[in-house]
């Protein structure tokens, strides 16, 4: 099957869409965004071996690319859109297209996403997905604007796909079968993002792991947090782990979670409850922001404990 076939085959989906002027098959696409609106752009790379394991089922693979893009744009406040794919594959296998494309458009489908456009190489199998979204003009939410006083909030649950992961490489057979969902299928905090907008005064999604990502929401807003370890989000299958080695680092430092954090006003903290509720969405108050630069870290007796090394970093120094 020619580059071309392929297009057309496993990517190219007919119904016309709101926004979009001009979709797959010309030299570039013709968006409308909304009046009133700012664009907000989200690109993601996944690369076999280091972003999956080689193997992954292509259908989770599909998903996940899409999933932390629309992650990021959750952490904006934006309402995803468009979605550009560029994909590198080492043959054209259509038994894994048909399935990678399956994850990617049920996904696509819940959100209201338009594939409109990309590429298609051949090499080592990467994955690469450019979101365009709309948040309202000037109300997109950032990194910067958490203050001291300000309430620290996360959704989900932490550190289960570091789990999953720890479990995979150690060799065990018997990964939890929730935490290997946490890890391949990631749900993207979509709503909640864009409800947060008018409310939260920072946010960020966890993609390198909760230290490492609140670190980067604190450097942008020139301040720094205090949080107790004890009231930081578990799933049942994560307290399993309790006790063992990898547990804290993965609760702390594990990334792939695709949570947000956010902080909001200490005076407004019951409209996160509101939310909370109205959304059927989890979500945990786990810290306070202080004027004083760094995290500071508690354990179960208040006292303080060594931060964890930091998130991933693909060109250590
Ligand atoms: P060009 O050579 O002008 O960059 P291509 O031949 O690469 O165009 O692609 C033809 C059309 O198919 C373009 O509209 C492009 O955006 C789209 N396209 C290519 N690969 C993909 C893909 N994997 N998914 C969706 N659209 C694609
Ligand atoms: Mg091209």
């Amino acid at each position: 099957m020619g580059e071309f076939d392929l297009i057309d085959r496993y990517f190219r989906r007919g119904d016309p869409a709101e926004g979009v002027k001009l979709g797959i098959g010309d030299d570039g696409a013709v968006l409308a965004p909304a009046a009133g609106h700012d664009l907000v752009a989200a690109i993601d790379t996944l690369v076999e071996g280091v972003h999956f394991r080689s193997g992954t089922a292509p259908h989770a693979v599909g998903h996940k690319a899409l999933a932390v893009n629309l992650s990021d744009l959750a952490a904006m406040g934006a309402r995803p859109r468009w979605a550009l794919l560029a994909l590198t594959l080492p043959e054209s296998d259509t038994a894994w297209l048909a399935e990678f494309a399956g994850g990617f458009f049920d996904l696509a489908q819940q959100h209201g996403v338009t594939l409109v456009g990309g590429d298609t190489t051949r090499g080592p199998l990467t994955v690469t997905v450019q979101l365009l979204g709309e948040a309202l003009s000037g109300q997109a939410l950032t990194r910067g604007g958490a203050r001291p006083g300000d309430l620290v909030f996360v959704t989900g649950s932490l550190g289960d796909a570091a789990l999953a992961l720890a479990g995979d490489t150690s060799g065990g057979a018997g990964v939890d079968r929730t935490l290997r969902q946490r890890l391949e299928y990631p749900v993207p905090r979509c709503r909640l993002g864009q409800a947060l907008v008018g409310l939260a005064s920072a946010a960020i999604d966890l993609s390198d792991g909760f230290v490492a990502d609140l670190g980067h929401l604190l450097t942008a807003s020139g301040c720094g947090a205090r949080v107790a370890r004890a009231g930081l989000p578990l799933s049942n299958a994560a307290q399993q782990f309790a006790g063992k080695e990898m547990f804290w680092p993965a609760v702390l430092a594990g990334g792939d979670d695709y949570e947000l954090c956010f902080t909001v006003p200490a005076k407004r903290a019951g409209e996160v409850d509101a939310l909370a509720q109205r959304l059927d969405e989890p979500i945990t108050r786990v810290g306070v922001i202080e004027s004083d630069p760094g995290l500071r870290l508690m354990d179960e007796a208040g006292r303080p404990v060594a931060v964890p090394a930091q998130g991933y970093d693909h060109f250590p120094q």
